[in-house]
């Protein structure tokens, strides 16, 4: 016979898409609507409710960027609608091409109750479901008038992402706010029609899609054009044996977890994204109501604390679903952060604010940690996460890989201390799935473990102020629950998901190592004040707790528990995947900017306090030494009298205008033109600077990536570059403390800057203060150092350790690096020398082999500074500064203590006498991450230490205070043994990168 397959799946998408989905609503009436424009800050709902209205026609425009219109919508049900279900059918000019990111609204009945949200793919909600007729109707609809940053025209610069520059026009216009009745029989049919059509374009040639095709027709036959709610029944009948075709035994089993990706701030401010979870999770607790085996789940404490805070009516129905099973906190952090970025005490904490806050709300404490989008993902996290107490991980984001394809789906990662946790990627390559059939088709055929492993999860749902999971969704969902062709579909907590996993794949796939993604790069250098503001909060607050600690230990003084509390969960919010990377629109770095200011403040005044109370009133110079490192003349963890100065550094002119600045551990020559010709270690006399070439050089790219703007760096950056090598002033000076100080200006195009390259007395670090005052648009600059070091692998500081990576481009995989993450320092070493960069504020670095006479030389270069258009058209415009050093001569060992160094500064204050330190240790590469008092405010001391080389080592830890015992812990303080009797210390033998968290309880 001929082949009618094209015309029998044009046939069926047709009739679905025209005629069968809009006639879901049959009889309709239009709303009399009324409403009342607010430009700027939203207000509470119960002032919305009170709001005065004026008459509004729908057609009419409505809402400026970022404004919020109350619509007050009322009608009375007509009495032959007894008995149907009635809806409200609102298109506030939603664009339905997309999910999200455009207008939405929370739908709230007059009591204050919210009902529903309306979003561009759920346009209705559910006013009565079974009408007497004659009820009067009155709903008030909150109506967001969020603009559309990153619409159809792509990556264009707009200044809509500040209420400080956005039009002030109206976007949107309404199209249809009626009143309608709700048809069960065609919606039915449209999901019956939908499943097998799309099944039937995934099917293979053969019996079983012929059946479908066929089974399709008889239904369209049925089915008269002219009367849909009528004929849908008939039409049903038609399909229901296709649909009830059992799956093959061996069908790839699809766990569907409802879900809807919210980024806490990303193309909206904050406060907008309070309201989006305010409307997602008031659908959801609506659809789980609605539904029997749907599951929900939301990561992100922060996401709750805000419902919580703002809309306690939405708290209310959010715990209720909760409290059913059905509503499923996951993840266990704080929010969805960075995890390149965050130090290791910061991930900590995410953990740590995020499980206390599921516990003290839900009693619940999540098993898995659930990042779907972060832009990669560190080689310390498998140890983290197992030492938080987690047993899985999640993530998605690595199926965006421009090169490379990750070969497994179920795997265990493996740190750098060799923990792995068991971890998987979703195979159907995306969080906002709507299980369609080319997503289950892709789900079955990509999943890499189904020699062994039987089946992947899906996330489920519209983000981003899509609304979540649909109630169409779930109606596919059951039809997939064992559809011959077909994944199978059926609800499921993640936990059960992992808990067959394990089961399934006793001996998974390993990978060793971080998860880079290869794409995305930039995302470590854009916004540098977020990134900066970053830095120096988790350093002021880790100081802030030391000395709060020592202080309540030692004077008695009280532990500021809810402040400390408080300025790390902003912290941790800024750590979010879309503002620590930069990639927000300009609304939230500028709130980031005074975010961290607000830090700054609150915990430089906790560490005053603490300071004065420890070393009580007078005037006697003294230094405050935070870091775990001894300093001259000064313990770890302690203040002390500052100690004389050694002999100041020699300053020599040479002929050439070049200076040579020298100290007892090293020579430095600087040219004319500011640059580092040489950089000698004495005692071994090894050169630093390559042969030929000099060192701290500044190079300008040009940066226009393909797309993504904020986010990409592309490999051809490289091929287009200006070393900046004019100096407009140069001069040089010792100071009278005995530093020299060699300071340059510089001009370039439209931007200037100023550096300062310092030498102290003693030191081995060439320490490079700079700052520039930015004015050029898509652009990276960059800092070279062309080391005389024939480095096979970089070490770059992450959380509690390093990670080494080659240098070469051998394969697909390296060459993708050519951008990656650092913390304070990298370190480029050969058997006996090395080179180490440390720095303030500086995440991105990249490397290169270079030939010089038949030897290999390395270099390495710091990513300073870029200048995107998107989202912010303004991004890093104006001053910004830097501070990074060369330590010359360094070891793994050096870079850790110069780089922690570098971003503890000690602090000059005066008072009556110094402090010996509360908490000190022993043990070659034994460090000190943090002291602090317990988060159950029992007055317990908690001391963080971690093995700092990546070898085995043995120490001592030592507490100057009275205790009764020490037990070891887990990251997050839950207990992990009895405990020991102790006095004052006790020993630790720790592995190559092993972090131990040891509770010492007060007597
Ligand atoms: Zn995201």
């Amino acid at each position: 016979m001929h082949d009618d397959t094209a015309l029998t799946l044009g046939r069926a998408s047709r009739v679905l898409r025209e005629r069968i989905i809009p006639a879901v609503h049959s009889a309709s009436r239009p709303l009399e609507v009324a409403a009342h424009e607010l430009p700027g800050e939203p207000i509470p709902p119960e002032e919305g409710l009170r709001l005065e209205f004026s008459p509004y026609t729908v057609g009419t425009p409505w809402g400026p960027a970022w404004g919020t219109t109350w619509f007050r919508v009322r009608a009375t049900v007509p009495k032959d609608w007894a008995g149907r279900q009635v809806e409200i059918a609102v298109d506030l000019g939603f664009d339905t091409s997309r999910t999200g990111f455009q207008c939405e609204a929370l739908v709230h009945r007059p009591d204050g109750t919210p009902l529903k949200a309306l979003n561009p793919q759920s346009q209705h909600a559910t006013v009565l479901d079974e009408a007497r007729g004659g009820e009067k109707i009155e709903l008030f609809l909150e109506a967001a008038a969020n603009p559309e940053i990153h619409g159809s025209r792509g990556f264009v610069p707009t200044w809509d992402g500040d209420i400080r520059t956005s039009s002030t026009d109206p976007l949107y216009v309404t199209r249809r706010m009626d009143l309608a009745v709700f048809e069960p029989e065609v919606h039915g049919l449209a999901l019956d029609v939908q499943v097998l059509l799309e099944l039937a374009e995934q099917l293979p040639e053969g019996r079983r899609r012929h059946r479908i095709l066929e089974s399709l027709d008889h239904a369209l036959d049925v089915l008269d054009l002219q009367d849909i709610p009528g004929t849908a029944a008939g039409a049903r009948t038609c399909l229901v044996e296709p649909l009830s075709s059992p799956a093959e035994t061996s069908a790839h089993t699809v766990s569907a977890v409802g879900h809807a990706h919210i980024d806490s701030a990303w193309l909206w401010p904050i406060r907008e994204t309070i309201r989006k979870v305010a409307r997602t999770t008031t659908s959801m607790a609506e659809l789980i109501d609605r539904t029997d085996d749907f599951l929900y789940g939301m990561s992100s404490a922060q996401q709750y604390a805000w419902i919580k805070e703002h809309r306690p009516r939405v708290w209310q129905r959010v715990r209720a679903a909760v409290a059913k099973g059905r509503f499923l906190p996951l993840g266990g952090m704080w929010v969805e952060s960075d995890v390149v970025m965050p130090t290791g005490e910061s991930i900590v904490r995410q953990f740590s604010q995020g499980q206390r806050f599921f516990e003290r709300e839900f009693g619940i404490r999540c098993k898995g940690v659930w990042l779907p989008d972060s832009f990669g993902y560190s080689p310390s996290l498998p140890q983290l996460m197992r030492r938080s107490g987690f047993e899985w991980f999640f993530t998605q984001k690595i199926s965006w890989n421009q090169v490379n394809v990750f070969p497994h789906h179920t795997f265990a990662w493996e740190g750098i201390d060799g923990s792995r946790i068991l971890s998987h990627f979703p195979p159907m390559d995306t969080y906002n799935a709507q299980l369609s059939g080319e997503e289950l088709a892709k789900a079955t055929s990509q999943f890499r473990e189904s020699r062994r492993a039987s089946g992947s999860i899906a996330p489920v749902g519209y983000g981003d102020g899509g609304g979540g999971t649909t109630r169409e969704m779930v109606g596919r969902s059951r039809r997939l629950s064992g559809l011959e062709g077909s994944a199978v579909v059926r609800w499921e907590h993640p936990d059960d998901f992992f808990d067959r996993a394990q089961e399934e794949l006793p001996d998974p796939p390993v990978w060793v190592g971080e998860l880079y993604l290869e794409i995305h790069r930039a995302t470590l250098t854009s916004q540098h004040r977020t990134k900066q503001g970053n830095r120096r909060s988790e350093h002021l607050l880790i100081e802030a707790e030391l000395w709060a600690a020592t202080a309540a230990v030692r004077t008695g003084a009280e532990y500021p528990y809810a402040e400390l509390d408080e300025l790390w969960q902003l912290t941790l919010l800024h750590q979010f995947h879309d503002i620590l990377p930069g990639t927000s629109i300009a609304w939230v770095h500028r709130e980031a900017q005074a975010a961290y200011e607000q830090i700054q403040e609150r915990a430089e005044a906790l560490i005053s306090d603490s300071l004065a109370s420890l070393v009580g009133p007078g005037d006697v110079p003294l230094e405050a030494n935070s870091t775990p490192f001894k300093q001259p003349g000064l313990p770890a963890l302690a203040v002390g009298a500052p100690q004389q100065q050694a002999t100041p550094v020699q300053l020599t002119q040479l002929d050439d205008g070049a200076v040579e600045l020298r100290n007892d551990q090293v020579a430095v020559t600087i040219t004319g033109a500011g640059h580092i010709r040489s950089a000698r270690d004495l005692a071994t006399g090894r050169e630093s600077v390559a042969p030929g070439k000099e060192a701290g050089v500044l190079q300008l790219h040009q940066d226009f990536p393909n797309k993504w703007d904020a986010w990409d760096v592309d490999r051809f950056y490289r091929n287009r570059v200006t070393e900046l090598r004019d100096v407009s002033s140069f001069a040089a000076e010792v100071t009278d403390d005995g530093t020299a100080v060699v300071s340059v200006e510089r001009r370039f195009s439209t931007s200037s800057l100023v550096q300062r390259l310092i030498l102290e007395p003693g030191s081995r670090t060439l320490r490079i203060e700079q700052s520039t005052d930015w004015r050029e648009t898509e652009k990276f600059l960059k800092v070279a150092f062309p080391l005389d070091v024939r480095a096979e692998h970089t070490a770059a500081e992450t959380q509690y350790g390093f990670q080494r990576r080659v240098t070469h481009t051998n394969t697909s995989w390296e060459a993708a690096k050519f951008e990656t993450s650092m913390h304070r320092f990298v370190l480029a070493e050969e058997p006996g020398f090395g080179v180490a960069l440390v720095n303030d504020s500086i995440y991105g670095y990249d490397v290169t082999r270079d030939v010089h006479d038949a030897d290999i030389t390395t270099t390495v270069r710091l990513s300073l500074l870029r200048a995107p258009r998107f989202p912010d058209p303004e991004t890093d415009q104006g001053v910004q500064t830097h501070v990074y050093g060369m330590v010359i001569g360094a070891d793994v060992a050096d870079a850790t203590k110069a780089g922690i160094e570098m971003n503890l500064p000690r602090r000059r204050i005066s008072g009556r006498s110094g402090v010996s330190p509360l908490v000190r240790c022993t043990g070659e590469g034994v460090v000190i991450s943090s002291v602090k008092l317990a988060d159950d405010r029992s007055g317990d001391l908690i001391v963080r230490v971690y093995e700092a080389l990546g070898r085995r080592a043995d120490g001592t830890v030592f507490v100057d205070a009275p205790v009764l015992s020490v037990r070891d812990v887990s990251l997050i303080e839950d207990d992990l043994d009895q405990g020991v009797d102790a006095e004052g210390s006790v020993d630790v033998t720790l592995r190559p990168f092993e972090v131990r968290t040891l509770r010492f309880t007060r007597a």
